[in-house]
């Protein structure tokens, strides 16, 4: 049962996505089929179509997405066509190590899959011409349809938009849970988050929402640490004079540094900036993907001294299940408005002016609009 789908080619790192017929084979056991309706546009896709993270083409990139379920494999009792889904890039597997200890995010098993293009029995069911085309993070969203791990669907209130869905699987997901889960900020704690993007704001709403005072946004731009400030920061910090002189700035603005300083870029001098940021007993928070090869240098004795800290966070140390419906519950209650998170909306033969709207700076989330594709 092998399906034509419309679905955006990467030939190759270093070029450009074409738009083409792709067949998409049956979903297999434990797997199902989605119809897409929506995609996040994500700075993880641009780092494979640049080759920054090497990945395994040609590929159908995209990992933020939501649609309905329409068919599926063997084996799947959870979930019927008709489904409403929202798609998490994380199937984690229940019995690995770090399953085991409650660090579904980092399972062991998935992420070990997420590289070779497959699904999780490492097969594509992705085809051109009968030569394979990979999957990208087993999620594949800049197409009209999908085939997934079941385990990577988490069902959607019928009263939720699949553009709110699809950007709560990645962006919405890593930052509000990097700071509510990895660095678990409380009420009156001072949070400063680097980078402005749409991971950055997630973070500004989840600091916000948890009762941060203040939360401070720095960005190289004036005009996206002002919507910061429209999104609930109470102050906006523009990058200038590098990271030692920014960290000063963060620090005067926070009356004497912040609690927590998320950073949301993947730049070394970022990240050093939100180090040099942080109070006695603060910690840095990382979440920015930085290069393969960068190094971070830091003062090695406000470490002991001060007890300032250095944490990592991916997909905001997020267990899908439990977090993405109450991530949309705060949505639907008004608590967390998601919904001002997307700048933008493209077709999906609008991908390439999706991707320039990212590049230019000024965009928060572009969503793929897949209905008429
Ligand atoms: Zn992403
Ligand atoms: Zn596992």
């Amino acid at each position: 049962m092998t399906t034509a789908i419309r679905a955006a080619v990467l030939e190759e790192a270093g070029g450009g996505l074409a738009v083409q017929d792709v067949e998409l084979a049956g979903p297999g056991p434990g797997e199902v089929r989605v119809r897409l309706y929506a995609s996040g546009v994500c700075h993880s896709d641009l780092n494979a179509i640049d080759g920054t993270a090497p990945t395994r083409c040609p590929a159908v990139l995209g990992h933020e997405g939501a649609g309905v379920v329409d068919a599926v494999g063997e084996g799947v009792r959870d979930l019927a066509p008709g489904a409403r889904v929202m798609l998490s890039w994380m199937p984690s597997c229940g019995d690995c190590d770090e399953c085991a200890r409650g660090l579904e995010h980092l399972c062991a098993s998935a992420w070990d899959g997420m590289g070779h293009g497959g699904l999780l029995d490492g097969t594509s069911r992705l085809s051109r011409g009968g030569a394979p085309v990979y999957h990208y993070s087993f999620l594949s969203t800049f197409a009209t349809h999908t085939v997934v791990p079941v385990r990577c669907c988490i069902p959607i209130p019928d009263d939720v938009g699949f553009d709110v869905a699809a950007i709560a699987g990645c962006a919405v997901a890593t930052g509000t849970g990097a700071v509510w889960r990895t660095a678990g900020v409380r009420p009156g704690e001072r949070v400063a988050v680097f980078g402005c993007g749409g991971v950055g704001m997630s973070a500004v709403l989840g600091a916000v929402a948890a009762g941060a005072h203040p939360v401070i946004a720095v960005d190289v731009s004036d005009e996206k640490t002002a919507v910061a400030q429209t999104l609930g920061a109470t102050h906006g910090v523009r990058w200038s004079g590098g990271a030692d002189a920014t960290a000063a700035a963060v620090i005067e603005a926070s009356g004497g540094g912040v609690d927590y300083a998320i950073e949301a870029t993947g730049r070394p001098e970022a990240a050093r900036a939100a180090f040099l940021s942080t109070r006695a007993r603060g910690a840095a928070v990382l979440i920015g993907i930085p290069r393969a090869d960068a190094v971070l240098e830091l003062p090695a004795l406000p470490i002991p001294r001060m007890e300032r800290r250095v944490l990592g966070s991916i997909y905001g140390s997020s267990r899908p299940a439990r977090d993405f419906p109450a991530l949309l519950e705060l949505y639907r209650r008004g608590r967390l408005p998601l919904d001002r998170l997307i700048s933008a909306r493209q077709p999906l033969d609008g991908i390439g002016e999706a991707f320039d709207a990212m590049h230019g700076g000024t965009a928060l989330r572009v969503v793929l609009d897949l209905e008429e594709a």
